[in-house]
């Protein structure tokens, strides 16, 4: 076999890990195998690149950045708390939109020199040095809202989408001007300069709370911009590899808008989640009477119960309770009791986040359940437990028209014939809109971090 046609099957080899390494990450049950199984595909294209470059006598410039950039991401992805993990995501990505964007520049730069740089090859350079120079420096931004390096607020002024599409129609005439016309290197510069700009005001004006979604999106456009890449390199599994990213990607977007019942132009455009920062303030909202409880009175309610659901939401993530709460499950089905969790789409800050919390736990798959398949459940059980969630049980999404999160699909806890509800205050949550859900007669509110307060219902529920 000759050594092109051996790298082809490397390449279809590590194309088919990808493809199966994603459908695996379908279910929590298979997405470790399927980071495997991609990870696999990874080092085989890294092989495969490597014996491509032996002879080139560059090894002193390969292997350090390979060193370096190797140490950082596994350290980093163990010393990274889950609540941080958004950002860390955005970091990657933009490292993915940069390093695709440099990779073009550089064979601009050679394709100039050379004489070669024909519009065959050009219109995919310019592609790729857009896209991920916005991505790059959209993600940098996002990773800077959500680390609080910069306000997380939307920071919006007049004129905004005018300016920024103002700056795109520039960007897109001087790259068809470096395509067909004068090859400049400054000019080219320029277009760099300019495309990262449009990453950052593309970002500034979007709330801090929607940047799971932007980072998804952006997530697609380095996708985008590595196809166009593998373009301008002739390499298949660059251009089969950025495809799915970006058709992933992309899906992941759409789904999360749609969880959120809100349109992508909604998420871009409206500067949802500027409501935020005052989410800490104590909001009467529609008022009511609340019912608040004690551990003392809900150990006995919770150790007699025939069906728990536990619900857990952004605010388990935050009290990092997911151990505390398997502790409590485990001690409820010792005395009998049916345990299950509700997993919404959007709980959390970053798609599958409760999935990932509570496998951290050892919570087994089989008692997780999707919204659909649970809701079904609520009207037979007897304490549905709500761990730090907010808007995702929040019934005024089924019943009131004039809410921003109307329509938004929710768990239906009030269904159940108690619902125990554990937060530190009355703050709304993300969508910063007052929960009807904590005013209901069949429902009891337990304040506090939730870490403390499962703790201390554990130590109850030993008694009973
Ligand atoms: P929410 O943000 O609606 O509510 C979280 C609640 O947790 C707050 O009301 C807060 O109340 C409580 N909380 C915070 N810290 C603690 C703590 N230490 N102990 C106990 N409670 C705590 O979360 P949900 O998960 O219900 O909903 C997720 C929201 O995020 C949805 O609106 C969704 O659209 C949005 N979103 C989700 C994304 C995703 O991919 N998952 C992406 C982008 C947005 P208090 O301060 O009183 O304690």
């Amino acid at each position: 076999m000759q050594p092109s046609a051996l790298t082809t099957l490397g390449y279809m080899v590590t194309a088919i890990a990808f493809m199966f390494g994603i459908q695996l990450l379908r279910s929590p049950a298979t997405a470790r195998q399927g980071n495997r199984i991609a990870a696999v595909g990874m080092l085989l294209v890294l092989g495969i690149t490597a014996a491509l470059v032996h002879n080139t006598g560059n090894w002193p410039l390969i292997i350090p950045p390979i060193v370096i950039g190797t140490v950082i991401g596994a350290v980093s992805s163990r010393l990274v708390r889950m609540t941080a993990m958004p950002q860390m995501v955005a970091l990657f990505n933009g490292m993915g939109g940069g390093s695709a964007a440099l990779i073009a520049a550089q064979d601009f730069r050679t394709a100039v020199a050379n004489g070669t740089a024909h519009p065959d090859i050009t219109w995919a350079i310019m592609v790729s040095c857009i896209i991920g120079s916005l991505s790059f420096a959209g993600s940098l931004v996002a990773f800077a809202k959500l680390q609080e390096l910069m306000p997380g607020r939307p920071l919006k002024y007049r004129l905004q989408s005018a300016v920024n599409g103002l700056l795109l129609i520039v960007i897109l005439a001087l790259s068809v001007y470096l395509i067909v016309g004068d090859q400049n290197l400054t000019l080219f510069a320029v277009f760099i300069v300019l495309s990262l700009l449009l990453g950052v005001l593309f970002v500034v004006p979007i709330g801090g709370a929607d940047m799971p979604v932007i980072i998804s999106l952006l997530n697609s456009f380095t996708g985008l911009a590595a196809a166009s890449t593998g373009f301008v390199l002739s390499n298949d599994v660059l251009i089969v590899s950025g495809a799915l990213v970006g058709a992933s990607g992309t899906i992941l977007t759409l789904a999360m808008s749609k969880a959120m019942n809100r349109s992508l132009f909604n998420v871009l455009f409206s500067g949802f989640g500027s409501t935020v920062e005052s989410a800490g303030s104590a909001a009467g909202g529609e008022g009511g009477t609340i019912h608040p409880t004690t551990v003392e009175d809900l150990a006995p309610l919770l150790a007699f119960a025939q069906l728990v659901i536990f619900v857990p939401g952004y605010g388990m993530a935050v009290a990092r309770a997911q151990h505390e709460v398997k502790e409590l499950a485990d001690e409820l089905e010792k005395r009998g009791v049916t345990v299950e969790y509700a997993i919404h789409p959007v709980a959390g800050r970053m798609p599958g986040h409760m999935n990932v919390l509570l496998a951290e736990a050892n919570v087994p798959y089989t008692q997780l359940k999707e919204m659909d398949a649970v809701n079904g459940d609520f009207p037979r059980t007897d304490v549905a437990v709500v761990i730090g969630a907010n808007d995702v049980v929040n019934p005024a999404a089924r019943t009131q028209t004039n809410s921003p999160i109307y329509g938004m699909p929710i768990l239906n806890v009030d269904q159940a014939k108690t619902v125990v509800v554990l937060k530190r205050s009355m703050a709304p949550g993300f969508a910063g809109v007052d929960n009807p859900l904590f005013y209901k007669p069949n429902t009891l509110m337990l304040f506090g971090d939730a870490r403390t307060s499962v703790a201390a219902l554990i130590a109850e529920v030993k008694k009973q």
